[in-house]
């Protein structure tokens, strides 16, 4: 069984311990041992990237943009396999586990190119012969601490911006999905990047994770997880005055109004809620229904429902994956009780199902007869498992879809160009959506939400540089 090490100082590391990497699709397969680290390596891969700073940020741009195109062809053009990869430790389905590793890919070089286009502005003082300049500078060490559900994607939205404006790195990725998190590394350390630029430790979030967090020798924190873990990170960050950003939680709601095309409103639902095994913070969680096309909106969605395949992650013909492991899962059908006790009644799915291989299968949930205050839809459950909140009109839909302590994304399903419009500004979510799925977003633009979602500057495409770089204004006479 190959075993795969830490990185850290430009070496690859023998971790602490190793833990198998399960596929959640046969739970009787393991796809290799992964190294699991303790606060020891947490520090010693914070002090390579500290001693590495200098000289990466004031490294040429020609260098950082090199290394980071290198490393997104590489992941290109090895995305069948590495999607294979993603697809065993996650859960996802092929051909969303490639389309996944693609837009890893792209991000990589997308930020290559934002390494050279990092600009400053020059302008008049109001104190005659003074000139001011206002440039960008690295904030030094960056912790990454990202989760599972986009194991290649998310860490390549953090770690590209973060080299490209002159960063070095210590990224943790999520226990559960090291794989990808060790392609990385391995494509990484063989891009020229200079020793201690980039380091991977793997391990608990609670050692690894809290070592990073609690650092002074770590600038920035970039994390993605979940609405406990980052409200932890943000109150020990902010207490040494490290630069944070946080992407946390959704509960997005589709609003589907009377005069949505049913077909474009079925899809979006069905695609939103349970794709990607629902797994994913821009799922659709609750689908706003006006009274008009409830019952056929609903109708429609149970058949195709019904007609979705749950298997194996890497089969032709599976629809939706596995849920990743046992402890969701659990979460899931714990959800779809409390739903149930709740008075929402199950149209249809939330059983587990059996398959050729052990794995953790559910088939996706429709809950209908839902109150917008139940449980189910005010928390996150993170599974394939969506409500149906019914509204009389396109007012009512809008207080629902706003009434969450969550912002990510939004979506509405209409052809009136009227409530499309206004629900753009209506929405107080990050993201919007018109006649699409509230998940699948580009990678050139950025991404984040409000409320409960998310703290801190926006991530992805050109507002990268408002975390990754800090300030700097000079004075000049002369
Ligand atoms: P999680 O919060 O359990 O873990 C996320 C990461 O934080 C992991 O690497 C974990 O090891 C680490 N961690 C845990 N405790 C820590 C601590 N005390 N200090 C520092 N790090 C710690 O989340 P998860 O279960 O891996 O991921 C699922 C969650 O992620 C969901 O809530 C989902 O909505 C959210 N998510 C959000 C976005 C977004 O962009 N908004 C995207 C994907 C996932």
């Amino acid at each position: 069984m190959a075993t795969h090490d830490q990185y850290i100082g430009g070496e690859w590391v023998k971790g602490e311990s190793y833990t198998p990497n399960i596929n959640p699709s046969n739970l009787a397969e393991s796809i290799g041992e992964y190294a699991r680290g303790g606060k020891n390596q947490a520090e010693q891969a914070i002090q390579a990237a500290r001693d590495a700073a200098a000289g990466w940020g004031a490294g040429g741009i020609q260098a950082r943009a090199d290394a980071l195109d290198t490393i997104g062809t590489e992941i290109l053009a090895r995305r069948d396999e590495l999607g294979r990869l993603l697809a065993r430790e996650e859960g996802k389905t092929l051909k969303e586990a490639v389309g996944e590793v693609g837009r890893a890919g792209y991000v990589f070089k997308f930020f290559g190119g934002e390494a050279l286009r990092l600009s400053g502005e020059l302008t008049p003082s109001v104190r005659p012969g003074v000139r001011v300049e206002v440039t960008r500078e690295p904030l030094g060490v960056v912790g990454i601490i990202t989760p599972w559900n986009f194991p290649i994607a998310i860490p390549a939205w953090k770690i590209a911006p973060a080299l490209a404006f002159g960063n070095t790195v210590v990224f943790k990725p999520a226990e559960l999905t090291p794989g990808c998190g060790w392609a990385i590394a391995d494509i990484i350390a063989r891009s020229g990047i200079p020793a201690g630029v980039f380091n991977l430790v793997v391990g608990k979030g609670s050692v690894i994770g809290d070592a990073i967090v609690k650092s002074p020798d770590v600038n920035g924190i970039s994390f993605t997880g979940s609405v406990d873990t980052g409200h932890q990170i943000l109150v020990e960050a902010t207490k040494r005055h490290a630069k944070v950003q946080l992407e946390m939680g959704g509960k997005n709601p589709l609003v589907v109004l009377d005069d949505a095309d049913l077909d474009v409103a079925v899809n979006c639902a069905v695609n939103g809620a349970f794709f990607s095994t629902g797994q994913r913070c821009t799922a659709s969680s609750r689908l706003v229904v006006t009274d008009g096309i409830h019952d056929r909106f609903v109708d429609s969605v149970v058949e195709k429902l019904k007609a979705l395949r749950v298997g194996d992650a890497i089969a032709d013909d599976t629809d939706i994956g596995p849920v990743v492991d046992q402890a969701q899962l659990d979460q899931d059908l714990s959800y779809i009780e409390i739903g149930q006790k709740e008075g929402a009644r199950l149209a249809c799915g939330g059983d587990r199902v059996t398959r050729d291989t052990e794995g953790f299968y559910l088939s996706p949930a429709l809950f209908v007869d839902t109150d917008n205050q139940m449980r189910i839809n005010r928390e996150e459950v993170f599974g394939p498992v969506a409500s149906v909140v019914r509204v009389k009109d396109y007012d009512e839909a809008v207080d629902v879809a706003n009434d969450t302590d969550f912002g990510l994304s939004a979506g509405i399903v209409t052809t009136s160009l009227k409530h499309a419009g206004d629900f753009k500004q209506a929405s107080r979510a990050g993201m919007v959506m018109v006649n699409l799925p509230t998940a699948g977003v580009d990678y050139h633009v950025p991404f984040g939400g409000t409320k409960g979602s998310s703290y801190g500057p926006r991530e992805q495409g050109g507002y990268a540089k408002e975390f990754y770089t800090t300030v700097k204004t000079a004075y000049v006479t002369g």
